[in-house]
């Protein structure tokens, strides 16, 4: 397949194609985990900051007073707060399992009042972090180093329900980016590799689905060839017959021997095209070309015999006919075909033979089988040609199959109407001792 270009072609067309859908389809799933992940991963670090934050309300309202004013007690449950315009006082460790995520880096939690002034922040401290009235659910805040952050916001009321100002819990999301950048960087590099791997396997895939049918193209080009070349033989023959006899006088008896040659060699030509058509009449296998009749098959043994005696006493050849079964043998089929089956492997028996030599005719029935055998005491089938001599146009190329002047397609006619008629046809032979052909048929009630 790698020599013809038209294959190579439309195999490197497919693993393309191949490869481009696994790509796109691997490229819209790897950006739908994407979103799904990033989004899973906003939504999990906003229920933090929102429970924090609301935990925080919770425990701070009752302890606030005046607006814009902390009470000191708001240090026994954020002990990093730091006052704006006054110094950080030395933390107090405190072990609340609240407190430990703001105690985290990357944490901040900041008190404003309401007009937005910042009164005082605990952890991490953002650079000219803007006031922002409402959480950002929907966007980051970024500081002034560019550092985005992530922030859950809640108006704070005094122990009177009076609005005291607003408390601010965030979170870096340098490391979420950091995630999500992973995640990018793994689908960027993952897809070429995906897409190379995807190539090479749509290669071979295209390599194995394509073989049968490169098979078949490669079959149908050898029996092209094979037709011309059977046909251009006697077609020659013709010309070269008209050519010589054109513009030249000729007797009676010359005229009637040129018209003798050109008939020969139609007879040739119609004759393989018959052989053609019924081959790929077979080979199509329409229901008109197999009647079901049951045949008996010991009729069809007997006639075959008859027939061939006068061919094997002028060769010189014994040709017996051997019956082992009691009962009549009827098989379903069209007995002209299975006639022509049995009397294509007969004539090649006797033609293959030498003088003094021997074929059995043997008719035996197996449980539900008719085994039909032709054995000779001819030249034999070396065992590399055994199988092919069954394929279309196939002659071994010995001396003698050139002799004889078949198109060899008897025996590749004799094995489709064996298989046509539900059965098979095989040989062992031993080259310089005979061969054995074996057909058998599925037997039927008469
Ligand atoms: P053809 O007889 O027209 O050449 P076939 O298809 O009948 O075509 O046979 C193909 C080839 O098989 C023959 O050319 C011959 O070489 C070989 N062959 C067939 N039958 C025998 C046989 N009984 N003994 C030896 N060779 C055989």
């Amino acid at each position: 397949m790698k020599q013809n270009r038209l294959f190579n072609h439309s195999r490197g067309r497919l693993a393309a194609y191949y490869a481009g859908t696994m790509g796109l389809i691997l490229a819209l799933c790897g950006l739908a985990v994407y979103e799904m992940t990033a989004q899973d991963h906003w939504r999990s670090l906003d229920q933090e900051l929102t429970s924090l934050a609301g935990t925080l309300h919770d425990a701070l309202e009752p302890l606030l007073a005046q607006p814009g004013t902390l009470a000191p007690e708001v240090r026994a449950i954020i002990p990093n707060l730091c006052q704006v315009a006054q110094p950080c006082l030395p933390v107090k460790p405190v072990h609340t399992h609240l407190l430990n995520a703001s105690q985290q880096p990357g944490y901040y939690i900041r008190f404003f009042d309401l007009e937005g002034n910042l009164l005082a922040q605990a952890g991490e401290n953002p650079p000219g972090l803007p006031f922002e009235r409402r959480s950002t659910r929907h966007g980051p805040l970024m500081d002034q180093a560019g550092n985005r952050y992530h922030q859950a916001s809640l108006a704070l009321k005094n122990r009177w329900g009076q609005p005291w100002g607003y408390l601010k819990v965030g979170r870096s999301l340098a490391e979420y980016e950091a995630h999500l950048r992973a995640i990018q960087l793994f689908l960027a590099l993952g897809l070429p590799v995906t897409l190379g791997l995807a190539g090479i396997v749509g290669w071979a895939l295209a390599g194995v689905a394509m073989a049968p049918v490169y098979r078949s193209y490669e079959q149908l080009r050898q029996f092209s060839a094979d037709v011309a070349h059977e046909l251009r033989t006697p077609i020659s023959a013709i010309q070269a017959t008209v050519e010589t006899t054109l513009g030249a006088e000729h007797s009676l008896e010359e005229a009637d021997g040129t018209l003798e040659i050109i008939q020969r060699q139609n007879r040739r030509l119609i004759h393989l095209i018959q052989d053609l058509l019924l081959l790929s009449r077979m080979e199509l296998g329409g229901s008109a070309v197999i009647p079901r009749r049951p045949c008996c098959l010991k009729d069809l043994v007997n006639d075959l015999a008859e027939e061939f005696a006068g061919l094997a006493l002028a060769g010189g050849i014994t040709l017996q006919a051997e019956i082992i079964a009691p009962d009549p043998v009827w098989s379903l089929g069209n007995e002209d075909h299975l006639y022509r089956l049995v009397g294509n492997l007969l004539s090649n028996a006797l033609q293959y033979t030498p003088r003094g030599g021997r074929v059995t005719l043997r008719l035996q029935r197996e449980k539900q089988r008719a085994i039909l055998t032709v054995q000779d005491t001819g030249i034999g089938i070396a065992p590399s040609e055994q199988e092919r001599i069954f394929e279309r146009f196939y002659r071994p190329d010995s001396a003698r199959s050139r002799q004889t002047g078949g198109a060899g397609l008897g025996l590749a006619i004799a094995r489709a109407i064996a298989v046509r008629h539900g059965g098979s046809l095989g040989v062992t032979s031993q080259p310089g001792q005979g061969s054995v052909f074996t057909l058998t048929l599925p037997l039927c009630q008469r």
